[in-house]
C-alpha cells in the first residue's frame, strides 16, 4: 500500500483525502498546520457558481465539478454533518443598459424589469431585467469536517496542529516530509497548503507561483428573508443562508498574508448589499471576517505533478473557487495515482 501524506486540511486537501481513502487502496496521511478548515476553507461565502464565475474559472472543470456535488454529499453526509447544499438559483441584476445587453447574451434566463421585481421583490427598483442561472450553495467549514470525518472512517488518518517544515528529496523524488516529531515517509506527497504552498515547494527549486489574495466578508441578518436567490453583480455577491442570514462578499486585495478585515472593505461591502437590495440597509451586521485565496498569475489552478518531481502532485491555486472545485481536484489527483 503506497503511503500517501497530504499537506494542508482545507477543503482541497479533506477532499483528495476523502477521494484517497474511498477505495481503501492507499495508507493516506493528512498534516495540517493549526485546524481543519482554519482559513479560507471554512470562511468562504459557500457559492458553487460555474455560471457567475465565469471569466475567474475554468467552465468545464466547474461545471463537472458542480455536478459531483450531490452524490458527493450524499455519501458524506452520512458523518451525520449536513453540509447544507442547496441547488439554486442565482440572480444577476442588470443596472445598466450595457449589463442588460450582455446578461441578454449570456447563458441565463433573461427577465424584465417587471418579472425581475415578481421574482424578488426585494431587489433595487433600479434594475433594468435580470438574468438567472442555475448554481447551488453549500456551508463550506461544514463541508470540510464531512470530508474530513468521512476520510477517517474510510481509514485515513489525519493530524491537526502538525506544521510540515519542509520535504527532503532524493534520486528525483519526495522521500519524506518533516514533521516537529521527526520524518514521515511518503510514496506520494500532495501539497494542498493554500498560499502557503510556496514555501514548501520553493526550497526543492519547484516554481509554485501562488499568491495570496485576501477576500472580506460581512454577514448581515435582516429581520425578514429579503432574497429567495443567491444574487451576483460585478464580482460580488449575496448569499441567503439557511439560518436567515445574508453573506455579502467579497474583496480582491493583494496585500501579502495580513488577513484583517478593513473599514474600507466592509464599507464597500456594505454600499454594494445597499444598492442591489436597499432593505439590506437595515439589517444587523452579524460578522465581519477575511481571509486569504490562493491565487496563480493566470487564476488557474494547479493541479498535478511538480516538474521534475513525479511523486510530489501540487494542488492548489484556487483562487475564488476552491470549494467548487474540491470534488473535482481530488478526482484529478487520485488519477495521477498508481
Ligand atoms: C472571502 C472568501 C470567499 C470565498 N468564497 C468562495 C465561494 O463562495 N465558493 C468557492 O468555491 N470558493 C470560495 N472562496 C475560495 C476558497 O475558499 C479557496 O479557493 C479554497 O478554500 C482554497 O482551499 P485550500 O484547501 O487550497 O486552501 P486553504 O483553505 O488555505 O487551506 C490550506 C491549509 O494548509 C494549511 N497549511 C499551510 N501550510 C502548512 C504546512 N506547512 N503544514 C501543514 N499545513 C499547512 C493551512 O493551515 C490551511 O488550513 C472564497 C475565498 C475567500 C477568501
Amino acid at each position: 500500500m503506497a503511503r500517501i501524506v497530504i499537506v494542508g486540511g482545507g477543503v482541497i486537501g479533506c477532499a483528495v483525502a476523502e477521494r484517497l481513502s474511498r477505495d481503501r487502496r492507499h495508507q493516506v496521511l493528512l498534516l495540517e498546520r493549526d485546524t481543519l478548515g482554519a482559513h479560507a476553507s471554512g470562511a468562504a461565502a459557500g457559492l458553487l457558481a460555474p455560471y457567475s464565475e465565469i471569466g475567474s474559472v475554468e467552465f468545464e472543470l466547474a461545471s463537472r465539478s458542480l455536478a459531483a456535488f450531490p452524490e458527493l454529499v450524499e455519501r458524506i453526509e452520512r458523518s451525520g454533518i449536513s453540509v447544507e447544499y442547496r441547488a439554486q438559483e442565482t440572480i444577476t441584476p442588470a443596472l445598466t443598459a450595457e449589463e442588460e445587453q450582455r446578461l441578454q447574451r449570456g447563458p441565463g434566463r433573461w427577465l424584465d424589469a417587471g418579472t425581475a421585481l415578481a421574482e424578488e421583490p426585494a431587489l433595487s427598483p433600479t434594475v433594468r431585467g435580470a438574468s438567472l442561472v442555475m448554481e447551488a450553495q453549500v456551508a463550506p467549514l461544514r463541508l470540510v469536517r464531512a470530508l474530513a470525518w468521512t476520510a477517517v472512517a474510510q481509514g485515513a488518518e489525519i493530524r491537526e496542529g502538525t506544521p510540515v517544515g519542509w520535504m527532503t528529496v532524493r534520486a528525483g523524488c519526495v522521500q519524506a516530509v518533516q514533521i516537529g516529531e521527526g520524518q514521515v515517509k511518503a510514496d506520494v506527497v500532495v501539497l494542498a497548503a493554500g498560499p502557503w504552498s510556496p514555501s514548501l515547494a520553493s526550497p526543492l527549486g519547484v516554481p509554485l507561483d501562488v499568491r495570496p489574495i485576501r477576500g472580506q466578508l460581512v454577514t448581515l441578518r435582516p429581520s425578514r428573508p429579503v432574497l429567495r436567490r443567491m444574487l451576483t453583480w460585478r464580482g460580488s455577491y449575496l448569499v441567503p443562508k439557511p439560518d436567515g442570514t445574508v453573506v455579502a462578499g467579497s474583496t480582491e486585495e493583494e496585500v501579502g498574508f495580513d488577513p484583517r478585515p478593513t473599514a474600507e472593505g466592509v464599507a464597500g461591502l456594505l454600499q454594494f448589499a445597499a444598492r442591489a437590495v436597499p432593505a439590506l440597509g437595515a439589517a444587523g451586521v452579524e460578522r465581519v471576517w477575511a481571509a486569504l485565496r490562493p491565487a496563480t498569475p493566470d487564476l488557474r489552478p494547479v493541479i498535478g505533478p511538480a516538474p521534475g518531481l513525479p511523486n510530489l502532485l501540487l494542488a492548489t491555486g484556487h483562487n475564488r473557487n476552491g470549494v467548487l472545485l474540491a470534488p473535482v481536484t481530488a478526482e484529478l489527483i487520485s488519477e495521477r495515482l498508481p
